[in-house]
């Protein structure tokens, strides 16, 4: 009997032990395999454009999913593509930290359903708190709390932006110490809300501000443009979207399926974002944004930020994105384009976060004027910011 006893516990210290070394080891390699860049650091750039990125005051991009990953972020990693000291190095601004919560297996851009997650394992390997395992609102909740953990421990250098007031607090700060930067939360699919609407609340109350009502699957806000049914918005769907607005928070439709999109600019009061996408115009697929919903975006003063990777743009070259840029100044004006990477999205990206002078670089080739350029670049989003985040 004592003897069982003895193997049950050395059998089970063994399993523990086992688990202990694959939380230092697998979250790590992940993070290598799915966050890979086609350009590698360092990156040079002409005089020219470098000389304009340099008298760039705010450079900003509207999607990275930095917080999915085990990643230090207050130490430059050789991993993924963001990380605090890189942002600081690019000069960024300010830089949207969009959480994911939950991803099928067998991910594709046409027909997923949203019965399967790839994500519960590799969270659970990373060692997150319990309550995060298996429960998608814990799930954000969690990233939320580490970014503001990053923020406590980065020594001044980074903030995480929630109001206009504490933006323009920024703004007057970073004038006087340049080497400081920030970020601002948002989530990819509302079924983070664990089908609630009050989550809204506890999730802006984490400090989000801007959400996407679908990813990659139909859930109960309506259908994804990579889902099955490719329906609109459900009643609850409009329920959120309201409450959402009314607190000042920002709807994002990347990922929405066309008939989201037409059921979102019916009923919103505000301007709405896509955080990351391309344009059907340069890059046909059904991740992409219609020329019609485009202007949409523009007519509603919302920003449209273009991604940087092979399956929005057609290409893998920053050349690729600067043309989607170049097509959404040509046909709804400079005033609403931006920066949306999707850096560290489990995707081969153009280049990391120090790679963005090439944008100004590209952008500079297909003729597009510094003036417009400095839009782009941020100063449409500085200026979306101050009016849209809530006041206080
Ligand atoms: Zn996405």
């Amino acid at each position: 009997m004592k003897r069982t006893k003895k193997i049950v516990f050395s059998l089970m210290g063994v399993l523990l032990l086992l688990f202990f070394v694959a939380t230092i080891i697998i979250p790590e390699k992940l993070d290598r395999k799915f966050n890979t860049v086609t350009l590698k650091a360092p990156y040079t750039v002409s005089k020219k454009a470098q000389e304009l990125y340099n008298t760039l005051d705010f450079i900003a991009d509207m999607h990275c999913d930095a917080l999915l990953w085990k990643r230090d972020l207050l130490k430059k990693n050789e991993q993924g593509s963001v990380d605090i000291p890189r942002m600081i190095d690019a000069n960024v601004a300010l830089q949207a930290f969009t959480i994911v919560t939950k991803a099928p297996k067998k991910m594709n851009f046409d027909n997923n359903t949203g019965d399967t997650d790839q994500i519960t394992i590799p969270y659970i390997l990373q060692r997150r708190p319990i309550k995060s395992w298996f429960n998608l609102t814990g799930r954000a909740i969690a990233q939320c709390n580490a970014l503001h953990n990053f923020e406590k421990k980065s020594d001044g250098k980074f903030r995480v932006i929630t109001s206009s007031s504490e933006l323009q607090k920024y703004l007057s700060d970073k004038k006087v110490k340049k080497e400081i930067t920030a970020g601002f939360l948002g989530i990819e699919g509302m079924h983070a809300l664990s089908g609630k609407l009050e989550n809204v609340d506890k999730l802006y109350d984490a400090g989000v501000r801007m959400m996407a009502p679908v990813h990659f699957f139909d859930n109960k806000l309506g259908g994804s443009a990579h889902g099955v049914s490719k329906e609109g918005l459900t009643d609850f769907g409009k329920q959120v979207i309201k409450k959402m607005q009314e607190k000042n928070m920002i709807v994002d439709v990347a990922h929405s399926s066309p008939q989201l999109l037409n059921d979102i600019f019916e009923i919103s009061t505000k301007p709405v974002v896509s955080s990351h996408t391309g344009v059907q115009g340069t890059c046909e697929t059904v991740r992409n944004l219609s020329d019609e919903h485009l202007k949409k975006i523009a007519a509603s003063g919302g920003l449209i930020s273009i991604a940087m990777f092979e399956p929005a743009t057609c290409n893998s070259t920053v050349a690729s994105s600067a043309k989607a840029i170049k097509y959404c100044i040509d046909l709804v004006g400079a005033d609403y384009v931006a920066l949306g990477s999707d850096f560290d999205g489990a995707i081969e990206i153009h280049t990391d976060i120090t790679g963005l002078p090439l944008y100004v670089e590209e952008m500079l080739k297909l003729g597009i004027s510094e003036v417009d350029i400095r839009k782009v670049m941020g100063g449409n989003v500085k200026n979306f910011m101050l009016k849209n985040l809530p006041k206080q």
